[in-house]
């Protein structure tokens, strides 16, 4: 891979900018980061090139985004046409061709009876929007006093007050005072007692679906709106559900008349080896969450898909009238529309779902041979998706993880993520063997020199 760069603006990103100060940036050690940092510079395929001409392996694709792997011709080229020809048009009272067509195209993927879409610009975003319709939802059927959200431990929902507050990071919960009100948490699923070295999903651990009857009973079911979970959680620390744990929350759930939420926004777009996880573990939500592999991660799109009935219960009232106040300027924005289709078209004609359930194996075995490396406590894998666990440092937990996670950047040329002492792995789905041979290669080395 070479790097690209036509332009002005292209040839900027190829070396070091000249001052880093201004820019602040998101979840990062600010000062940590800019004394030693770590800059992408273009990407093709596999790999990213970073400012020094470095070539490195994507094992995270990007932020688990960029499942056709990096600038692939369509979609470049579809962005670049898009622009030209509409640059924008508003979603409010008016429209433009391509959200009908894409919503259309996404229908036809979804899970059944999840045939409709609202379009948002991010995950953060989808998850506030469906808070707000499952709220609007239930008092559209005079229902009005379920209001109350029940999440998760260890979720993560994105950063609106909504999601932070169903999300159950302490970190990303305790700088900001007391969140949205009416918000109770199921225990998470991590048990590294007893499931720890399992390939594929947990087996212990059916029970704390369970959880979600106590809550309830507490709380009375006529007060809850909605119950949001990540089929599989990625940014806090991959954690998988045990064998019938979704099956048993979406039982309950329909006997009390909750909605169940999936957030899809890691898993959705073939990371598990279907379009989405909820068509992988064949249990189908009410509202399904999903960004980033929407558009290959190359403009920022998110979506909300709706079932039938939930948004059936918006269209009766008289046909003048606005059925939900709500959408962002950019909703279903030309460029990102363009980028979706163009990713789906990319993804269907590789058959990069499928590939995700042909490689599983192979990445499994990967994963797991790991096995008996040093403070290495767990290994875990699903899909694409794989994690290492590290045993924290003595009174620095992350420490370890992070360590790990730079030395493999800068030693081993592989981007990983890192999350407390988590390798959180997920590259791009057009992965070979042989890479995936190095990614696991550059960790059991790392993690050794670490030790
Ligand atoms: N929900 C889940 C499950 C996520 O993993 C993420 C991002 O990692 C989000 C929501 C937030 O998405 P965004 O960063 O696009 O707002």
């Amino acid at each position: 891979s070479t790097h690209r760069a036509e332009g002005e603006y292209a040839r900027q990103s190829l070396q070091a900018p000249a001052s880093m100060e201004a820019f602040w940036m998101p979840f990062t050690a600010n000062r940590q980061f800019k004394a030693r940092p770590r800059l992408l510079a273009s990407a093709q395929g596999m790999y990213y090139r970073d400012v020094e001409g470095r070539q490195i392996l994507d094992g995270a694709a990007g932020l688990w985004c960029c499942n056709a792997g990096h600038a692939r011709e369509r979609i470049v080229g579809a962005i670049q046409q898009q622009a030209a020809t509409l640059d924008f048009a508003p979603t409010f009272q008016m429209g433009s061709p391509l959200p009908f067509v894409l919503a259309e195209r996404l229908a036809e993927i979804a899970p059944p009876g999840l045939q409709h879409v609202f379009f948002t610009n991010s995950g953060s975003e989808a998850v506030d929007s469906a808070m707000k319709i499952a709220l609007a939802y239930h008092r559209a059927r005079g229902e009005g006093q379920r209001t109350k959200f029940i999440g998760r431990e260890k979720a993560y929902h994105g950063v609106g007050f909504g999601g932070m507050s169903i999300g159950g990071l302490p970190n990303n919960r305790k700088w900001f005072g007391p969140l949205l009100a009416g918000v109770d948490h199921l225990r998470h699923t991590l048990d590294l007692q007893r499931n720890a070295f399992t390939p594929g999903l947990p087996k212990h651990g059916v029970e704390l679906a369970e959880d979600l009857e106590r809550l309830i009973a507490l709380h009375d079911a006529s007060t809850i709106a909605a119950v949001f979970v990540e089929p599989i959680s990625g940014s806090a620390g991959v954690v998988l559900p045990p064998e019938g744990y979704l099956q048993r929350l979406r039982e309950i759930c329909d006997r009390h008349g909750i909605l169940l939420v999936f957030d899809e926004v890691i898993t959705g777009f073939g990371r598990v080896g279907k379009a989405f996880a909820a068509q992988r573990f064949g249990v189908t939500p009410d509202l399904m969450t999903t960004a980033k592999g929407l558009t290959n991660g190359s403009v920022p799109m998110g979506a909300v898909f709706v079932a039938d009935a939930v948004h059936e219960t918006f269209m009766h009232g008289p046909p003048g009238a606005i059925e939900f106040f709500h959408g962002y300027t950019y909703s279903g924005h030309p460029l990102a529309c363009a980028a979706a289709l163009a990713t789906l078209d990319t993804y269907a004609e590789e058959q990069l779902f499928e590939r995700a359930i042909e490689l599983a194996g192979h990445w499994e075995r990967a994963i797991q041979s790991l096995k008996g490396a040093p403070n290495v406590i767990d290994l875990r894998n699903f899909g694409l998706i794989g994690a290492i666990e590290l045993a924290p440092r003595e009174g620095a937990p992350g420490a370890r993880g992070y360590e790990v996670f730079e030395r493999a950047f800068h030693e081993g040329d592989l981007l990983v993520r890192v999350t407390g002492d988590t390798i959180a792995l997920s590259p791009p789905l057009i992965i070979e063997p042989a890479q995936i041979e190095r990614i696991v290669n550059v960790l059991g080395e790392t993690i050794r020199k670490v030790e």
